[in-house]
């Protein structure tokens, strides 16, 4: 490179160069007679650009300002500075657009932890090692972003993503009333992989529609090749906000399900309340739900209680089930506060002719006081975990059907 005409480079730093861009050196050259910063990197048109900054430099002048005076030492726009914790760290800047290769401002603030830097440490390696640490952290973390990217692509590819269903029980006589669909991910390299993290992700990169099919036909083919283990049972799916809210969505649902109406009349699609919903997005919410409930589908809310607007939104729409979100149980039997907030849960549920499901419940205290207060559709850990689909079947055919028991 024109870089290696002007004067010799060691190999390792030409490599660094090459493999980053820039580099920095401690070393003697002809050019300055004595060890030096050296700042190297490539420009656009991939000519070397080089700076050399003996120390004593840097030194002399941070050594003649006065105590009280707060230094940052930028490293090509990167700001080594005294963080808020009194520590010494790194901030990265995300405007990559100006190339300075090292500033100094001074600010009227304590500058000890910069004159002590300055004055005893060997600055060179320093500098050099602070600049390499900066760029790999950088790269790795775009890497790793694109790596679970890709990740979640190929898992939907391989067959790694996969429909789990967990029972819901009526505790009055143990009998399954339906399952709640919850997809999950086995990596092969990282485990079992919550969608608390990736149904976000996949949101982001535009992949949960992608999920949804993949948890519907599950739900479809199930329903499909065991009429009879669902002549009683329904089948609860999650559905994300942005999906309900896109017709190009409800369109594809409607036109799968309608010529369906036997499979659409198992199906109920839970949706979280959200705040953030706007006065349009409202109109549009009503609108799909409508459309869905036309052909049959029943709508829960998800989480209920954990959303701020909970009487709002379900006046806007009434829903055919509210599920009681598991921090209402938790704590159930040693909080005393909660016994009245589940009545009034139920009230309400009442009121709009709602059936209930209260989730998370783990212990059996908990099925205890909640029958006691009218719930009796329990989902939970108490009972069952969530499970592959095979094991759901065979449970199913194993569970008795109670006739008695209405569909709610
Ligand atoms: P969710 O819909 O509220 O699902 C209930 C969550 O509570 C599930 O977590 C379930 O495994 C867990 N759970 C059930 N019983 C108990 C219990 O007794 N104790 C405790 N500690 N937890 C219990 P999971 O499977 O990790 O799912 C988390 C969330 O991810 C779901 O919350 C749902 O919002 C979302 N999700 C799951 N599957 C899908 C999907 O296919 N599509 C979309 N859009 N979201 C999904
Ligand atoms: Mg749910
Ligand atoms: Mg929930």
């Amino acid at each position: 490179s024109d870089l290696g005409n002007s004067f010799y480079l060691y190999k390792t730093i030409m490599d660094r160069l090459h493999e980053n861009g820039v580099t920095l050196s401690y070393t003697k050259s002809k050019m300055t007679d004595e060890r030096s910063v050296f700042l190297m990197f490539l420009g656009e048109s991939k000519h070397g650009v080089s700076v050399v900054i003996p120390p004593r430099y840097i030194q002399r002048l941070l050594e003649r300002s006065e105590d009280g005076v707060f230094y940052d030492v930028e490293v090509i726009s990167r700001k080594i500075a005294e963080r808020s914790d009194d520590s010494l760290g790194i901030d990265v800047f995300a405007q990559e657009s100006k190339y300075y290769p090292l500033g100094i401002k001074l600010h009227t603030y304590t500058g000890y932890y910069i004159h002590y830097f300055v004055t005893n440490i060997w600055i060179g390696l320093l500098l050099g090692g602070i600049v390499s640490v900066v760029r790999v952290r950088y790269r790795q973390s775009k890497v790793s972003d694109a790596t679970l990217e890709s990740a979640l692509q190929n898992a939907l590819i391989d067959g790694e993503i996969e429909a789990y269903y967990q029972p819901i029980v009526n505790s009055q006589d143990r009998t399954i009333v339906g399952c709640e669909s919850l997809v999950r991910w086995k990596s092969a390299s990282q485990g079992m992989i919550s969608p608390g993290i990736f149904i976000p992700l996949a949101e982001e990169l535009g992949l949960v529609d992608d999920i949804a099919d993949l948890v519907l036909a599950s739900a479809i083919d199930m329903l499909t090749k065991n009429p009879e283990l669902f002549e009683q049972r329904y089948i609860s799916i999650n559905i994300s906000r942005s999906q309900i809210l896109r017709k190009e969505f409800v369109y594809r649902i409607l036109h799968d399900l309608k010529p369906q109406p036997h499979i659409a009349r198992k199906l109920v699609f839970e949706i979280t309340e959200e705040i953030n919903f706007s006065t349009e997005e409202r109109q549009i919410l009503r609108e799909h739900l409508e459309q869905i409930s036309k052909i049959g589908l029943r709508v829960a809310i998800d989480d209920f209680g954990t959303g701020y607007s909970g009487l709002d939104f379900i006046r806007q729409y009434t829903f055919d089930v509210i599920k009681i979100d598991r921090v209402f149980v938790n704590s159930l039997g040693s909080d005393s506060t909660l016994i009245p907030l589940l009545q009034s849960m139920k009230g309400i549920a009442n009121s709009f002719n709602m059936s209930v499901i209260v989730e998370g419940v783990e212990e059996e205290r908990q099925v205890k006081i909640l029958a006691e207060l009218g719930f009796n559709h329990i989902q939970g850990f108490y009972y069952f975990k969530p499970m592959p689909k095979q094991a759901l079947l065979t449970l199913l055919c194993q569970s008795p059907l109670n006739e008695s028991h209405s569909k709610k």
